[in-house]
């Protein structure tokens, strides 16, 4: 079926740029349409009814005109702003973190359900919780959104034998996935990374909880940071896009 010339979707604002004097292109995600892109025209002039409209990270009710090229926002209504998140630099870099991610893994069209529901929840707890939280939410969403999309690590056996694992501090092998055994360690190529018996525990802990619980969980600093360490190199290995806002930021902590 044809769109209609002008629709209306619910969506969350991931990304936007810039574009000549006053107008902006602004990249969304919605439930129903998937990821899509629209043009917000004079929506940097101060008199615009947009102005302010589609911040980073806003959900908002939106409307669009079937443009040429890229649809153009007519009207937006703010469901929530979500400015909380912006308090703490740990706590934007994480958000912003999270829906690069999300602007990598989604695509046009349907298909998006789980993505977005991920999404929205966890920028939800990000802008209610305590900026402690940060890093947990950031690994459990990078986590859930490897399981969703078939790429999760194995945490429970090794690798390349599939003997199961020992309570102990392992290494860690991007190329191979997962986690791989002593006994296979010698073997390998490619760069390992030790996980320590601590890492192991919290991580599938993260796998088989839900976000209330790990906000209420309390995890060493130096565990969620070596967990958050291997779950970004398992997704710059096992996706195509690197994430840019992560580098952009790993200077500023
Ligand atoms: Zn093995």
């Amino acid at each position: 079926m044809a769109k209609p010339r002008i629709y209306t979707t619910t969506a969350l604002v991931l990304k936007y740029r810039n574009y000549g004097e006053s107008d902006r292109f602004i990249t969304l995600l919605s439930r129903e349409l998937g990821q899509f892109q629209s043009f917000a025209k004079g929506i940097r002039r101060s008199t615009s009814k947009l102005t302010g409209h589609l911040e980073l990270f806003y959900k908002v009710r939106i409307s669009l005109a079937v443009g040429k090229n890229t649809d153009v926002v007519t009207e937006v209504q703010i469901l929530k702003t979500l400015n909380k998140i912006n308090n703490s630099l740990n706590t934007v870099s994480c958000a912003l973190n999270i829906t690069e991610l999300a602007l990598n893994v989604s695509t046009e069209g349907p298909g998006n359900e789980i993505i977005y529901d991920l999404l929205d929840q966890t920028l939800n707890r990000l802008n209610t919780t305590d900026e402690s939280n940060a890093d947990k939410l950031l690994a459990y969403y990078q986590l859930n959104l490897l399981f969703i999309s078939g790429l999760s690590p194995e945490f429970n056996e090794c690798v390349e034998c599939g003997d199961k694992l020992t309570q102990q501090d392992h290494l860690y092998n991007a190329a191979s996935g997962g986690i791989i055994c002593p006994n296979c360690a010698p073997k390998q190529i490619g760069s390992l990374v030790n996980l320590s018996v601590n890492a192991i525990k919290v991580l599938r802990f993260i796998e088989n909880t839900d976000i209330e619980s790990i906000e209420q969980f309390s995890i060493p600093e130096n565990v969620i940071s070596q967990i958050n360490d291997v779950l970004n190199m398992h997704i710059d290995h096992h996706t195509d896009k690197q994430i840019r806002s992560r580098s952009f930021f790993k200077g500023v902590k």
